[in-house]
């Protein structure tokens, strides 16, 4: 593994997302003097909060999976995950709503998901089930150790013994195929290969190796924060603070300093000049090439990058409550291939879309005023590459999905909002995000694993980048790895 020469005291992590935490706190774990810079108020970037009316909302991710990382991010300064966080396990995992009417409660324990898609597909799907269940953990057990969780110098890392147990196990075919080899049944073939859009590639395109997000969250379960997800990134702020990092809100890097392969020093937006033996960034990887380094050092690839689709989010405070809302519910619509082509393929908006409803106050009823309810309501949409201006069209798709929500069982949704905000491609392109794709780079073939951006800039010696636009990919969990990557280049692999 290549590391940074030469001395590695003083870092400057740049960002302080879910990514640049990670690496932070190895780094202070590691004895390194850590100063992190954040242009927002607070930690958490895409984590973020919006307080509001008595409302206290997510922003960005809901669904938080493999909570052992959060865990061992804290364990590097010697934290202890329940000392920060009150964690509850989700049961169901999601409430899958489909267009004729019926639903599957998605669990995480083997015994009570086979009967219930015993209940609703038969006992030929159940038996489909475990057998997926199975695969997908035997993915997750090859992938992780040798490709996901390590970092990769080139694509002849990727040569192990593994990569022909994942070959042999039809990793490297597409991803909706092999799910169609377990499940006979249009509901549980969705239920079990929609993660792929979580990394920007319709289950028709994405490699059968990205079964493993499948495990992340149907086999290896779904937490929530007491508090929200927000909590996460506070936490390790927090655990990070008390362990000697310095995190500098308000406050932006505008450049890197470097004399000739080696970065010298961060430069912030007051002029002040920050002196760095190795420097993290963890904003989105394009806009740091871009904005804090020479265009000199952009590689030809990063410029040439296919970004995933992005994404609606209406964050709607209500009087209004849904007895048959569970805390994740995904309403697909009658069209699923068609749903990927107008995303990805034409670029426009679902003409029957598929949609995350998130009830946050089913978990946490502290997150609403008394006796009210906060929804996130989640629209895939395509990202800015797209002809569509959001600032026109926001309003108009906002109550088009409010009326598509209210068909699908939420009576009087539109009428019982009393705070709300949306958030489109627009937005998060004007938050630091490149063509307004919050799901980063999308994770096909030639931009997944060796060949994702590099966590070491090209050409320089001690910049390396952490976050979803670098390896291993997106995702909380991804990220988090991604942090713990970027540490490892500086203070060598220690685990
Ligand atoms: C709507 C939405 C829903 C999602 N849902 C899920 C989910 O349910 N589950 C899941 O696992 N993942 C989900 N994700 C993905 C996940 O949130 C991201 O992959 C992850 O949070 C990205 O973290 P990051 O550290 O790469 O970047 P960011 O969170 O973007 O952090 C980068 C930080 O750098 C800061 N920054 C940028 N430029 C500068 C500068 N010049 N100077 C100083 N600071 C700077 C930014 O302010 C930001 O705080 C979701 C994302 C979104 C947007």
């Amino acid at each position: 593994m290549r590391t940074v020469p030469g001395p590695t005291d003083r870092v400057v992590v740049v960002g302080a997302g879910l990514g640049g935490l990670s690496a932070a706190l190895r780094l202070a774990g590691a004895g390194r003097e850590v100063t992190v810079l954040e242009r927002g108020p607070g930690p958490g970037g895409r984590a973020g909060l919006l307080a509001e009316g008595g409302y206290r909302f997510d922003t960005g991710p809901t669904v938080l999976t493999m909570p052992d990382l959060v865990a061992d991010a804290l364990a590097c300064v010697g934290e202890h995950l329940e000392d920060w966080l009150d964690l509850v396990p989700l049961d169901p995992l999601y409430r899958a709503h489909y267009p004729d009417g019926s639903t599957l409660d998605v669990r995480a324990d083997p015994a009570a998901m086979a009967t219930e898609v015993e209940r609703v597909c038969g006992p030929a799907e159940a038996a489909g089930y475990l057998r997926f269940r199975d695969y997908a953990t035997r993915l997750y057990v090859l992938e992780m150790k040798d490709f996901i969780d390590r970092n990769l110098d080139s694509p002849l890392d990727l040569i192990r013994p593994s990569l022909a147990r994942l070959v042999a196990m039809g990793g490297f075919g597409r991803l909706a195929p092999r799910v169609a080899r377990f499940f006979a049944d249009p509901r549980t073939q969705r239920i079990f290969s929609f993660q792929s859009m979580y990394a920007g590639v319709s289950p028709y395109d994405a490699l059968a190796i990205y079964a493993v997000i499948a495990y992340m969250d149907t086999v290896a379960g779904v937490w929530f924060p007491r508090g929200g997800l927000h909590a996460v990134p506070a936490a390790l702020a927090g655990a990070a603070e008390k362990h000697g990092v310095t995190l500098r809100y308000g406050t932006a890097a505008t450049r890197v300093e470097l004399s000739g392969r080696r970065a010298t020093a961060v430069i912030t937006d007051g002029g002040e000049r920050l002196a760095a033996d190795a420097v993290v960034l963890n904003p989105d990887l394009p806009v740091a090439y871009r904005e804090l380094l020479p265009p000199a050092c952009t590689p030809p690839r990063v410029r040439r990058l296919t970004y995933s689709p992005s994404c609606m989010v209406l964050l709607a405070g209500s009087t209004a409550r849904y007895d048959g809302a569970a805390h994740h519910n995904i309403h697909f619509g009658r069209s699923w291939r068609g749903v990927f082509r107008e995303l990805i393929t034409d670029r426009t908006l679902m003409t029957d879309p598929s949609l995350l409803v998130t009830v946050p106050t089913h978990t946490d009823p502290t997150l609403a005023p008394p006796e009210r309810q906060s929804y996130y309501v989640l629209a895939p949409t395509p990202n800015l590459d797209a002809p569509l201006d959001w600032d026109v069209i926001a309003p108009r798709y906002r109550d088009e999905i409010v009326e598509r929500l209210e068909q699908r069982g939420y009576i009087g949704f539109g009428d019982a909002i009393e705070v709300e905000h949306v958030i489109t491609p627009a937005d998060w392109a004007r938050r630091g995000m490149e063509r307004g794709a919050p799901f980063a780079a999308a994770h096909t073939l030639a931009q997944t694993g060796p060949f994702r951006p590099r966590n070491l800039a090209p050409g320089l010696d001690n910049v390396v980048f952490a976050g979803s636009g670098t390896q291993p990919g997106v995702g909380v969990p991804m990220v988090l790895i991604s942090g713990r990557l970027a540490a490892e280049r500086i203070v060598g692999r220690a685990r």
